[in-house]
C-alpha cells in the first residue's frame, strides 16, 4: 500500500482538496492499526464535516471501511435476503415486528442492530427485555437460524467494519457526528459488509431524529442509496416523520408488547402503517411482489416467526415482561384535541426514567418508559390520563416531566391540528 502521512491527508482536506483513492485507503487501514492517532482522526473528521467528500471519496471510504473487517455472506441460503435500518426515533419499535412479518412472506432478515444512546431507544435494548433472551449470535448461528426461521435480530459482531466502530466513538466525543459523508458511510459499510442483497433505509426527519430538517434529510437518504447501489446492494430510503414519537409507547418492555399487539393484528395504526410499507419496501427488492404483508398479520403467520425468532435466541415469548415498580400518571390539563405530541421531549423523558443509558455500557431498566394515552388529532378530557411514566426509581420523575414539560399541546378544537404524512418521500 502506497505510504501517506496523517498530516498530509488532513492538510489536503483543511484545505478543501479532494483526496485521492489511496489517501483514504491508508488513513483508514492506518488509523484502524493505531498508526494514525485519535486526535489526528478527530481534525481530519472535522475538516470532512466543514468541507465534505465528493461520491467518489464517500464510496472510496464506505470500501475502506469495509476492508477494514470481514464481510458476510449470505449469497448460498435458499431465499433472497433484505434488511432495514433506521436512523433513529423515539417509539421506533418497527424492526421488531417486521423482520419477523418479513421473513413469514418468504424474504430472509439478517438483522445487526444495536444499542440506544442518548433519547433514541436500541433495538437490542427492548429484545433483552424478553427474559432469557440472547443478542450475541456467531456467525454460524446467525446462518443456521436465518434458514431455519428466516429473521435474526442480534448484535454486530466485533469484525464488522472496526473502522468504524472506531471512528464512530471518536465523532461521538469530538462533535463530528453530524457530517452527512461520515453518517452516510457508517452507516452503508455496517450494512454492506453484513451482506443482505437488498436494503430499505428508514430516513427519520423532524424534532426526535438527526435530521431536523427534510432537505438534509434527503441529502443523507441520497448519498446511502448511492452507495448501496454503487455497492450492488439493491437499496431505497423512505423519508419517514420523527416530529412525533411511533406508536403510544417508548422504553424497552412495552415497546415489545405493543410490537406483539401489531403482530397480532391489532396494535396503533402508525406503526402498522410503517411496517407495512417498509415489508413491501423490502419484499419488492428482494424481487418478492406476489405476497401482500397484510395477509401475514392478519393470519398470525408473521406472529409464529417471531415467536421461533425469539425461541432461537434463548428467549421465552410467553414469558410475563417484567413491569416498573413506580408509575406516575399525568392528566390532560383541559378537555379538546391533543394538537402536538413532541417527540423530543418524549424521547428524553423515557430516557431519563431509565430507558436509555447516558454512556455506553450503562445498564438500561427493561420496565421504565412512557405511554402517551392519546395521539395527535385524538379528543382528550380534563383529568383524564394522557401520559403513565414508569420507572424502578421515582427520583427520576421529576426530571422526566420537566422534558415533557412545553413536549405537548391540548386545544379547544382540532384547528391547530395539522396531519402530516407519515412517510414524507421515497428516494430510490
Ligand atoms: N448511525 C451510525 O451507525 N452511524 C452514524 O454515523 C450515525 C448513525
Amino acid at each position: 500500500m502506497p505510504q501517506h502521512d496523517a498530516v498530509e491527508v488532513i492538510t489536503a482536506k483543511r484545505d478543501r482538496g479532494e483526496l485521492s483513492d489511496s489517501q483514504i485507503d491508508w488513513v483508514i487501514d492506518a488509523y484502524t492499526r493505531g498508526a494514525v492517532d485519535d486526535a489526528q482522526m478527530s481534525a481530519l473528521a472535522m475538516a470532512i464535516l466543514l468541507n465534505g467528500m465528493n461520491r467518489r471519496e464517500i464510496s472510496r471510504w464506505t470500501d475502506a471501511m469495509i476492508a477494514s473487517g470481514e464481510r458476510m455472506d449470505f449469497s448460498t441460503l435458499s431465499r433472497p435476503t433484505a434488511d432495514k435500518h433506521s436512523t433513529g426515533g423515539v417509539g421506533d419499535k418497527i424492526t421488531l415486528p417486521l423482520a419477523p412479518l418479513v421473513a413469514a412472506c418468504g424474504v430472509a432478515v439478517p438483522q445487526l442492530s444495536g444499542r440506544g444512546l442518548g433519547h433514541t431507544g436500541g433495538t437490542l435494548d427492548k429484545l433483552e427485555s424478553i427474559p432469557g433472551w440472547r443478542a450475541a449470535l456467531s456467525n454460524d448461528e446467525m446462518f443456521s437460524q436465518l434458514e431455519s426461521v428466516g429473521a435474526v435480530i442480534c448484535a454486530a459482531g466485533d469484525g464488522l467494519a472496526p473502522a468504524d466502530k472506531k471512528l464512530y466513538a471518536l465523532r461521538d466525543v469530538t462533535a463530528t457526528v453530524e457530517a452527512i459523508p461520515l453518517i452516510a458511510s457508517s452507516i452503508m459499510s455496517k450494512k454492506i459488509a453484513e451482506g443482505t442483497g437488498s436494503l430499505v433505509l428508514d430516513v427519520k426527519v423532524g424534532t426526535g431524529a438527526f435530521m431536523k430538517d427534510v432537505d438534509r434529510a434527503r441529502e443523507l437518504a441520497t448519498t446511502m442509496v448511492e452507495l448501496g447501489t454503487d455497492a450492488g446492494v439493491r437499496t431505497v430510503a423512505l423519508l419517514t416523520d420523527m416530529s412525533t414519537p411511533l406508536g403510544r409507547t417508548a422504553g424497552n418492555a412495552i415497546e415489545v408488547a405493543e410490537s406483539v399487539e401489531v403482530l397480532a393484528g391489532g396494535g396503533p395504526a402508525d406503526v402498522v402503517e410503517l411496517t407495512l410499507a417498509l415489508a413491501r419496501e423490502m419484499l419488492a427488492g428482494a424481487g418478492v411482489t406476489d405476497v401482500d404483508p397484510a395477509d401475514k398479520l392478519a393470519d398470525g403467520s408473521a406472529m409464529d416467526v417471531w415467536r421461533a425468532m425469539v425461541r432461537a435466541q434463548d428467549g421465552d415469548p410467553d414469558a410475563p415482561m417484567r413491569e416498573a415498580r413506580e408509575k406516575h400518571v399525568v392528566n390532560a390539563p383541559s378537555t379538546g384535541v391533543l394538537t402536538r405530541l413532541d417527540a423530543m421531549a418524549v424521547g428524553m423523558a423515557a430516557w431519563r426514567l431509565g430507558a436509555g443509558r447516558a454512556k455506553a455500557g450503562d445498564a438500561v431498566q427493561d420496565g421504565a418508559g412512557v405511554v402517551w394515552h392519546a395521539r395527535p388529532g385524538d379528543k382528550v378530557a380534563e383529568g383524564e390520563p394522557l401520559f403513565t411514566l414508569l420507572t424502578d426509581e421515582p427520583e427520576r420523575f421529576e426530571r422526566a416531566l420537566a422534558s415533557l414539560e412545553g413536549g405537548y399541546d391540548v386545544a379547544a378544537d382540532d384547528s391547530a391540528y395539522d396531519a402530516a404524512p407519515l412517510v414524507i418521500d421515497r428516494i430510490g
